[in-house]
């Protein structure tokens, strides 16, 4: 455990939209703005001719280069190329993703003219770094320590994946916890420290592209996820694409022009449908406007509040479709629901709280937090509580989650044998008894699944391994036990051992195992440290030309002040026009050659201004 000495920890809430960091500062939790004064940043990063943007900047030249800009990582980290989630999604992503060596996907872009392969690990850990650099700039100091959080579905090898995305970034991940959790601790800080009864919590997590309910039963400071649900394909993007198709039509019918071919054109229509739906989350009617939409003509409509909840009715359907899941698996009764906490940007719409609200029988919703700052807030307490900072209630604070899916081994034909079942409060350690199949078998190969499906074939493969050296025996006859043990990081370690010979097997899950070897990992490391040092070289030469430009304009209003004689004012104006040029017509930038023109500009111009 890190202790104080190791300075500030932070709670970093990696979301697949947006992310938003907060750490302890000052005696309470403090949720940090970027350099644009945002409480949070866009999980994206963008690829140019110099170098990488991270955040708003990403974001704003996603519509001149989208083939570059990268959103939405946290859907494949540590997934499969081959998983059908990946495949649907790489089919509507404007960049390319490719399959890599064990089937792992690789986004590959243009940077600095060149072809770069990266994983979605890499882009998360550059989004990562930023967050990091945000909480450096705000506190002052160099920042190690971090909590970072992930959906609760999240399996073992995407937990690990965003572990090392920390890792890449510099940073020491304390302890990865799941979003609900840091949700219901950034609601159980505010709201329910002083009583002790035990409550039930139902977290609604409708984010950008994703939609998560969570039952948690809260104890004082105990947090325990009960159930989980949920779409992974469920958020904001979709009732904004609801909202682009009703207009691509309608302006299809006026105007007998087909725009659904034109990407450029649905990038642009899909911003200002974005935004409009965050006005009608406050107005009951707006407008769109678009100038040059589409062939020289311009768009304009409006649009209602009413006509935004029909075309997405089926969809906020859904998700109280997904509440009534999550309250089965629980085996609770609504009416078992203390509290129900809205957490995510889209549960700003006014139809979803209505609906949600109807389905608890009228009971108020608990918006008390800020619903795109809980999950950080949650983290950043989780981050003070591990590293010994924070107030006597931080400290007091326990957090206990459930294994998202059924563990297990398979056995003969392809059955699944459950070792861990769904739900089961980690961290745990649970054993099983195996035997062999065949006459004088002496190894036996033990493939981990993780799914609820009774054939291992239709569940996710996590990890196989050999135990060999047993005593030739008939089939039946060897005693064979596996462990599964899953620590508090929801990290699973699986071994094996057979009685009779002692022989002991087991998959070491590290953090820098699973489906990247240790070379990639430490090419993606070294990697980051170059860009670290691209990044660095590249302010030392933009603060070259901007001190070069500084110096041109400076000299300018100096000449303007003092009065220097007309004909000694236009030369030095000629001048001074000819370096402005000058530079804006370097492409390359070089600190030599930006010094060598200040000096040289410098010793022309400075004797004659000290004249006068
Ligand atoms: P994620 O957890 O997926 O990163 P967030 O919880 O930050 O995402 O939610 C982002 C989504 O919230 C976006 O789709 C955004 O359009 C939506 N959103 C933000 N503010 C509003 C609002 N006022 N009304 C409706 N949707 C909103
Ligand atoms: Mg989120």
């Amino acid at each position: 455990m890190a202790g104080t000495s190791e300075g500030p920890a932070i709670g970093i809430d990696l979301g697949t939209t947006y992310s938003c960091v907060a750490v302890w500062h000052r005696d309470r939790i403090q949720i940090i703005p970027n350099d644009q004064g945002h409480r949070i940043t866009p999980s994206c990063v963008a690829f140019n001719e110099t170098e990488h943007l991270v955040g708003d900047a990403a974001v704003n030249v996603l519509a001149m280069n989208p083939a570059n800009t990268i959103f939405g990582a946290k859907r494949l980290i540590g997934r499969r190329f081959s998983d059908p989630l990946v495949q649907t999604d790489v089919k509507h992503w404007p960049f390319k993703v490719i399959c890599g060596a064990h089937d792992k996907p690789i986004i590959v872009v243009t940077s600095k003219g060149q072809k770069k392969n990266c994983t979605a690990e890499q882009v998360s850990s550059m989004v990562l770094t930023k967050m990091k650099k945000i909480a450096e700039d705000f506190l002052g100091v160099p920042v190690k320590n971090a909590v970072i959080t992930v959906p609760a579905y999240f399996n073992d090898s995407q937990k690990r994946a965003t572990r090392i995305a920390g890792c890449i970034s510099g940073l020491n991940v304390l302890r990865i916890i799941v979003e609900p959790t840091a949700a219901a601790v950034a609601y159980g800080l505010d709201n329910m420290f002083s009583s002790s009864e035990e409550k039930n919590v139902l977290i609604f997590d409708l984010g950008g592209g994703t939609f998560d309910v969570s039952i948690l039963t809260m104890e004082k400071t105990t947090f325990k996820v009960k159930s989980i649900a949920g779409d992974t394909h469920l958020g904001g993007e979709d009732f904004d694409d609801r909202m682009v198709n009703h207009f691509v039509k309608e302006f299809e019918r006026k105007h007998g022009k087909v725009v659904s071919d034109n990407p450029r054109a649905l990038g642009r229509l899909r911003t200002a449908c974005e935004r409009a739906k965050r006005n009608l989350s406050f107005m009951s009617h707006t407008t769109v406007a678009i100038d040059c939409f589409y062939d020289g003509v311009d768009f304009e409509s409006k649009i209602t509040q009413a006509k935004f909840e029909e075309l997405n009715m089926d969809l906020f359907k859904e998700c109280i479709g997904h509440v009534e899941k999550c309250l089965n698996d629980a085996d609770m009764d609504k009416t078992s629901i203390h509290d129900v906490v809205l957490v995510g940007g889209s549960t700003r719409i006014p139809k979803v709280q209505e609906l949600l609200k109807d389905f608890f029988n009228g009971k108020e919703l608990c918006k008390s937090i800020h619903p795109d700052e809980a999950i950080a807030y949650g983290a950043a307490v989780q981050a003070a509580n591990l590293t010994g900072q924070g107030n006597p209630e931080i400290q007091d604070l326990v957090l206990w989650d459930v294994t998202p899916l059924s563990l297990g081994i398979s056995t003969l034909d392809d059955n699944m044998s459950v070792v861990v079942p769904r739900n089961t409060i980690i961290p745990t350690k649970k054993e099983r008894g195996f035997t062999t199949s065949s006459d004088d078998q002496t190894s036996v190969t033990f493939r981990v699944f993780e799914g609820e499906r009774p054939k291992t074939s239709d569940n996710i493969l996590l990890d196989k391994f050999v135990l060999s050296g047993i005593p030739p025996a008939p089939r039946g006859v060897a005693s064979i036990n596996v462990y599964f043990d899953i620590d508090v990081n929801g990290i699973l370690t699986v071994s094996a051992k057979d009685k009779a010979s002692g022989n002991e097997n087991q998959i070491t899950i590290s953090n820098v195992t699973g489906i990247l070897s240790k070379e990639e990992i430490d090419r993606m490391l070294e990697e980051a440290e170059r860009f670290k040092l691209e990044d660095e070289e590249l302010k030392t030469k933009m603060d070259a030309k901007n001190s070069l430009e500084r110096y041109i304009y400076g000299t300018r209003a100096t000449i303007l002040s003092k009065k220097l004689p007309d004909s000694k004012a236009r030369i030095l104006e000629d001048e001074i026009k000819s370096a402005i040029k000058w530079l804006d017509e370097q492409k390359v930038i070089e600190v030599d050659v930006f010094e060598k023109k200040r000096k040289d500009l410098e010793s022309i111009w400075n004797p004659i201004i000290s004249k006068f």
